[in-house]
């Protein structure tokens, strides 16, 4: 097998809706246990770069690795089951199914030995709030508490790299501290992430690495604390720091 040290590499990557090109060959590598944060302006890509990883769209140029196994043309599905883990844009937690359905629903694609309940013990143990919640319709829950949920779906399946996308998005201050503590956590773990998001402050702040993408093109990348003093990047995204 591969004993490459890279996760996750997309190389040449290239996606166009119609005659948008939504990425440009983009080229990513995320390493293991790292936090890479992908930060650019509303319609830089970024969602669609999540897309691409999780097969929800066709490459028309360009290749997705991880762990030297090829990812793109894969269903959905299976590349989840590769170990690709998923916190959706808006968090997408389903608001017809209790706490307990949401977080399971991510178990059947993990490929791990550990056992079900066991693995539903270690979220619960992270998010403790939840456990008191857990017959309780999604529907209830409130924005802070469906990103816990989001994540913990995502945890359920002992991803190898777990993709986030914009997860402070309409959050309160308070929680948004929260579910940055939370990534941090992670990263104790030994959780591998790439994290889109707006907050580039303290995405830079969090991560280990950055890209920055423009319509589609990289047009920065390096160290994150490199990236925080770069004048581009701290005109176009942080405003006034
Ligand atoms: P945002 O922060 O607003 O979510 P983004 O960086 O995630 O922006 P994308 O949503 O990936 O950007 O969009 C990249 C480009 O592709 C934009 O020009 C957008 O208008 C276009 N686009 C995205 N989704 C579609 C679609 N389903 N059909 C056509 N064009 C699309």
């Amino acid at each position: 097998m591969n004993s490459s040290p890279l996760d996750l590499r997309l190389s040449n990557v290239s996606v166009r809706y119609g005659a948008v090109a939504a990425l440009d060959a983009v080229s990513i590598e995320v390493r293991r246990g790292e936090i890479v944060t992908i930060l650019g302006a509303n319609g830089a890509g970024k969602t669609t770069l999540m897309r691409a990883i999780t097969g929800l769209v066709p490459l028309v140029g360009g290749e997705i690795h991880l762990d030297g196994r090829r990812l793109d043309g894969l269903a959905p599905h299976r590349i989840a089951r590769e170990g690709i883990g998923v916190v959706p844009e808006g968090r997408k937690v389903y608001a017809r199914l209790s706490v307990r359905e949401n977080l399971l629903m991510g178990s059947r694609l993990s490929r791990s030995t550990v056992p079900e309940h066991a693995r539903l013990e270690q979220v619960l143990g992270r998010f403790p709030a939840l456990r008191t919640r857990m017959n309780e319709s999604g529907a209830l829950l409130s924005g802070g508490e469906q990103q816990m949920v989001a994540l913990g779906r995502a945890l359920m399946t002992t991803p190898k790299v777990l993709l986030m996308d914009e997860p402070s998005l309409g959050l309160a201050p308070m929680m948004i501290d929260e579910v940055f503590r939370v990534i941090g956590e992670l990263r104790e773990s030994g959780v591998t992430i790439l994290l889109v998001e707006q907050n580039a402050t303290m995405a830079l702040d969090i991560a280990d690495r950055a890209y920055v993408l423009q319509t589609g093109k990289l047009v920065a990348s390096g160290t994150a604390a490199g990236l925080r003093h770069a004048s581009t990047v701290a005109d176009a995204y942080l405003g006034v720091i």
